[in-house]
């Protein structure tokens, strides 16, 4: 349901739906238009769903500022794994990451991918003739078959993987060059353009410069195709850890190293607003702003905050998968609109699809078209009203739907309330467990009461839903084996290597 009422985006966390501007101010929002939309994607890595300005984080962000003002805010927005790899095939395939066979981080001794047969959104756009970019981290495979390039992207820059499989990580800096936990640590990190690697061994200084040259790309690419529908993907490697950034930011947030790491990124969405205004087709595009997961907690200080959501990176807890999450598009989105209903990244393929005027991939997805939600048609409700569910190391941990969330008995990695690392180094986690528990997201996004036994049937209910899912998708927790599950691509002995 849609309520006309002022820009809301300052409103407290929890709405019941997509709250509008009064109806006489978006005249424009109905305009037929004939060019179908340019997409821009930028998914942050490890960003935490408070770290930003319109969700109440201390940083400096004011063109995430802006583009809430201009736009929509999520506030119940959720990945599909709270780990990059996974969590980037959901977003890319419309799929849970456990259908497509992708689960957790792949490592740079991987020899796997995504599957080459699955459809990826820049795939979809293509089949409707856009350019496509992916300008940022990749982390679904790194050997030739399974790069961006393979997978619909026609053209690349970035990592094959995350900024910390890397020899100069900050956990090693104590240990001599030649210590055999360095010498057993990760190669050397190398940059691709393409299928080539331009830089077979990235420094820190180095990686002090990616966020400043993928978005010299992204915008590069914008202002080449300004005559032809695109779909730009821009997966950025910060803010993972280790923190980098550019001369123009480090030291410059007060905020620390992470801060400075939020601001540059906040700079490049800036960036790519501004060029889509100077190329006139800021009318013409959707850009969406969302991350991979929570803030890694065990970095401490160069980590990012859940606020009052439980747990971050790697759990099944709100602090894991919820993300902070906006959406611009200026005409269609009304802007200073919030979004209270349950969304996930498994739905950006399938709204993308209805948006271009794509075919649908012929084999199974599991996302939903949310197109009326971002469009603030009238009702528009979260089409999860029945179910989505969580899977981490191939085990059904949780199940929700549009406001309950059932977690099932598993065990986690938690600081238990500790201190979290310092100087780029980690704290240990230790494993607690939870048992069968039920929470209330609407009145309790925090998840910190357990209310099974006073909805013995709200359990029941989704208790049967997660037997289907298990059917379907397996599960380890309970020794379940998916028949809806494709394999992921497996790297044959035919096949071209990637070597640096
Ligand atoms: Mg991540």
């Amino acid at each position: 349901m849609i309520r006309a009422m002022r820009p809301t985006y300052l409103l407290p966390l929890v709405l019941g739906a997509c709250a509008a501007l009064p109806v006489d101010t978006q005249a424009t929002a109905t305009a037929t238009k004939t060019r179908p939309p340019n997409i821009v994607v930028i998914f942050i890595d490890d960003l935490g769903y408070a770290d930003i300005g319109p969700f109440g984080g201390g940083i400096p962000t004011p063109h995430l500022d802006r583009m809430a003002a201009e736009g929509m805010k999520f506030t119940d927005f959720s990945v599909s794994s709270a780990v990059c790899s996974a969590s980037r095939a959901a977003l890319l395939t419309g799929c849970y990451h456990q259908r497509v066979g992708i689960a957790g981080a792949l490592g740079p001794d991987a020899k796997s991918g995504l599957h080459p047969d699955e459809v990826t959104i820049a795939e979809l756009c293509k089949s409707k003739g856009y350019a496509t970019a992916c300008f940022g981290k990749w982390h679904l495979g790194h050997h030739p078959k399974f790069l961006p390039t393979n997978q619909g992207f026609d053209e690349f820059y970035g990592l094959p993987y995350s900024n910390d499989m890397w020899p100069l990580h900050p956990a090693y800096a104590d240990l001599p060059p030649d210590a055999a936990k360095r010498k057993q640590g990760y190669p050397p990190l190398p940059l691709l353009d393409g299928e080539r690697v331009v830089d077979a061994e990235v420094t820190g200084e180095e990686q002090a410069l990616l966020t400043r040259q993928y978005t010299e790309r992204a915008v590069d690419f914008i202002e080449r195709h300004r005559e032809q529908p695109f779909f730009l993907y821009v997966p950025h490697t910060m803010v993972h850890v280790p923190l980098f950034a550019s001369p123009e930011f480090a030291g410059k947030s007060g905020h620390g190293p992470y801060g400075d790491v939020v601001m540059e990124i906040d700079w490049s969405v800036g960036a790519i607003l501004a060029a889509l205004q100077r190329g006139g087709i800021d009318d013409d595009t959707l850009v969406l702003f969302t991350s991979d997961n929570g803030p890694w907690l065990s970095y401490g200080e160069h980590a990012g905050s859940a606020g009052a959501l439980r747990e971050g990176k790697g759990t099944m807890f709100e602090g894991g998968i919820r993300t902070p999450t906006l959406a611009r598009w200026p005409g269609r989105v009304p802007a200073g609109s919030v979004c209270g209903e349950f969304a996930a990244t498994i739905d950006v393929l399938p709204t993308i699809a209805r948006l271009v005027g794509a075919e649908l991939p012929q084999h199974r997805i599991d996302g939903f078209d949310i197109s009326p939600l971002l469009l603030a048609e009238p009702e528009a409700t979260s089409p999860h009203r029945l179910f989505c569910c969580y899977y981490d190391g191939g085990q059904l941990q949780a199940v929700r739907d549009a406001r309950w969330k059932l977690h099932f008995p598993h065990r986690y990695a938690t600081l238990g309330g500790g201190p979290g690392g310092s100087n780029g180094r980690p704290a240990p986690y230790r494993t607690e467990s939870i048992g069968l528990a039920l929470f209330d997201l609407r009145a309790d996004p925090g998840e910190t009461t357990d209310v099974a036994a006073a909805h013995p049937d709200v359990v029941a209910r989704l208790q049967a839903l997660a037997a289907a899912a298990r059917a379907d998708l397996g599960d380890k927790l309970t020794g379940t084996a998916g028949q809806g599950v494709r394999p992921a691509g497996k790297l044959l002995p035919e096949d071209a290597l990637m070597r640096w």
